[in-house]
């Protein structure tokens, strides 16, 4: 009998996508924390959607309960996820589309660029979807000389400012109007130059310009915030109604989503939209949710595509703890709870996933060498845990990934004296002595040497007992 053996998963691939963290989150959280406007803004943004959304939350008595069937279907999507993505792939084909395997972002930019350059088509309308962010499908497209077009207002803002999104679901929470102005009269076709900063105004500028391009743009290129494995159906939800004039108005429609976006039957999107919205935006029903099956003929998209991406999931699959973040809608509440997120932005974290979720995923989808500091971004005070709405146990996963992170030299040398000690019972003893010398370092560690001295800045340092064990035994 032949084996063949098939590997460990592997993770995203570097060079490709933006997932990885340019620096540090010390040194990015430290700039964005120097800047008084950035926080400002996610203040004011944070804030209104954190109250907003409870509202709405408040007024179902049922919603712990909504959380457990979300929480519970996922996991059982992840544990049966090989025959749920083969049964999707039947009934997409089955209904007239065309489902792509890709196993990482170079692959997918590879199958999504073909296909665009099969049409003989030069521009994109794209709805707003993490996962071509994630894989840098903007940038595999313009370097294929194709145009790629965001058609979410927010996604708009950052594409014309030549910016990166901070924030899962308000990509430009971190601009307020008067910079947005500055950006569209500086970027946007056809703008008035008279253009005021008022919300009205600058919608309605956005409105007139992407109107003319969707009329005139025939394939589109869209995430998928769930896919019906029992159906084939696929679906998005979005608030401004962009989404819908992409995925009907084209003749060729491009879908690129994660594997773990799967769900097994169609009553189980009862669950997750009524989760999604009230979590998210504080709505209580999504403004625009779109599904389609397939091809229908006559009438929307007649060549429909489905790019199935992994890109490191296979692997965060692998780990027993992590796997729980795959079981992310996106909804973005760990985010606008997070004292983290709220205080240094999304940019900080580097990854197209920002707050929480992303501290948790980033690291998992490159290898948690790449992604060291984020599993630190965090002060595990649990209110991403209470908010999710999916019971991702956030918390528990991040103390997981410290325990996977490359450890500083310093700190492993220190471990590696703490176990020789502890093995010789003498010597054990006699750094107990010496340790009641710490009482004198006080409350908060005064008096301790650096790096000490930094660490007990803001903790206090335990006092050491007057007497240890062995002396208390042999006393008696
Ligand atoms: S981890 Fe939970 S709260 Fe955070 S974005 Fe995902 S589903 Fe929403």
């Amino acid at each position: 009998m032949t084996r063949t053996f098939l590997g460990m998963p592997a993770t995203a691939p570097r060079g490709v996508g933006h997932l990885r963290e340019g620096e540090p989150f010390p040194a990015a959280a430290r700039r964005a924390l120097g800047d008084p406007q950035l926080r400002r803004n996610l203040g004011h943004a944070t804030t209104t959607i954190r109250a907003k959304s409870g509202r709405v939350i408040g007024e179902l008595p049922d919603w712990q309960q909504l959380r457990d069937a979300g929480s519970a279907l996922k996991a059982d999507t992840m544990a049966r996820l090989p025959e749920l993505l083969e049964q999707l792939e039947s009934a997409v084909t089955a209904a007239g589309g065309t489902v792509h395997w890709a196993a990482d972002a170079t692959e997918a930019n590879r199958i999504v660029t073909g296909l665009v350059r099969a049409t003989g088509e030069q521009r994109v309308t794209k709805v707003k979807s993490m996962a071509t962010q994630e894989i840098g499908l903007n940038e595999a497209l313009a370097a294929a000389g194709i145009e790629p077009v965001e058609t979410d207002l927010a996604e708009l803002i950052v594409q014309l400012g030549a910016d990166r999104p901070s924030h899962i679901l308000v990509p430009a929470i971190h601009r307020n109007r008067a910079e947005i102005r500055e950006i569209f009269l500086r970027a946007m076709p056809g703008v008035d130059p008279a253009l005021s900063d008022e919300p009205a105004a600058l919608a309605g500028a956005a409105r007139a310009y992407l109107r003319e391009t969707f009329l005139r743009t025939k394939v589109a290129v869209s995430g998928a915030n769930f896919a019906v494995a029992e159906t084939g159906t696929l679906a998005v939800v979005e608030s401004e109604g962009n989404g819908r004039m992409c995925l009907t108005l084209p003749e060729t429609l491009i879908t690129v989503m994660g594997i773990e976006k799967v769900v097994p039957s169609w009553r189980d999107l009862e669950v997750f939209l009524q989760l999604l919205p009230r979590a998210s935006t504080g709505e209580r029903m999504n403004p625009y949710t779109s599904m389609w099956t397939g091809v229908t003929p006559g009438d929307g998209p007649q060549q429909v595509h489905l790019v199935l991406l992994d890109n490191g999931r296979s692997a965060v699959l692998a780990d027993e703890v992590g796997r729980q973040a795959l079981h992310c809608i996106r909804c973005s509440a760990c985010l606008n709870v997070c004292p983290v997120y709220e205080r240094t932005g999304g940019h900080a974290y580097g990854s197209v996933y920002p707050g929480p979720i992303g501290a948790v995923l980033s690291p998992q989808l490159t290898g948690v060498a790449d992604n060291a500091s984020l599993p630190y971004a965090s002060s595990l005070c649990g209110a991403c845990f209470d908010a999710c709405p999916v019971k991702i146990d956030i918390p528990s996963i991040l103390v997981h990934l410290r325990g996977r992170a490359p450890h500083p030299r310093a700190e492993a040398a220190a471990m590696a004296a703490a176990a020789y000690v502890m093995d010789r019972p003498r010597l054990y003893a006699a750094a107990q002595r010496a340790a009641r010398l710490g009482r004198l370092t006080g409350r908060r560690g005064r008096g301790l040497p650096p790096p000490l001295s930094g660490w007990a800045a803001s903790r206090d340092v335990p006092e050491p007992p007057p007497a240890t064990f062995r002396e208390w035994w042999a006393r008696r």
